[in-house]
C-alpha cells in the first residue's frame, strides 16, 4: 500500500497535476486516482492548489508548510490547524482551471 500510494502522489498528484511533468490519457489518470486515493491525503484537487501555494509563496504565511512556523506545524501540524487567513486570499488568487477541467481530478474530489 505504501508503494501504490506513493505513486498515486509522486506521479500524480505531483509530477502529472501540480507540475505538469508529463501528459497521461484518461485509463492512467483513473489509475493514478485510484493510488492516489490509497494515500489518505484529501482530493487531488486541494492537494494540487496547497502544492502550488507552497511553490509560489515558499516559506511565508501563505504556504500551507511554512517552516518558519516549526518543524512539527511544515511536516504534520498544518493538516491539522486552520488555513491562514494569508493562504486563504492568496488560494483564491491562483489559477487552477486545468485541474477543475480535468474530470477524473473533479471526480475525485
Ligand atoms: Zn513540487
Amino acid at each position: 500500500m505504501y508503494f501504490i500510494s506513493n505513486i498515486g502522489a509522486n506521479a500524480g498528484a505531483h509530477r502529472l497535476w501540480s507540475h505538469k511533468s508529463y501528459k497521461a490519457k484518461l485509463p492512467l489518470r483513473i489509475l493514478l486516482l485510484i493510488c492516489f486515493n490509497a494515500s489518505g491525503q484529501n482530493s487531488i484537487y486541494n492537494w494540487v492548489k496547497n502544492h502550488r501555494m507552497h511553490h509560489k509563496y515558499c516559506d511565508t504565511n501563505a504556504d500551507p508548510h511554512n517552516t518558519q512556523r516549526g518543524f512539527f506545524y511544515t511536516h504534520v501540524g498544518w493538516v491539522m490547524m486552520t488555513e491562514h487567513p494569508e493562504f486563504i486570499k492568496k488560494s483564491k488568487q491562483l489559477n487552477l482551471s486545468d485541474i477543475s477541467s480535468d474530470p477524473v481530478v473533479v471526480f475525485g474530489h
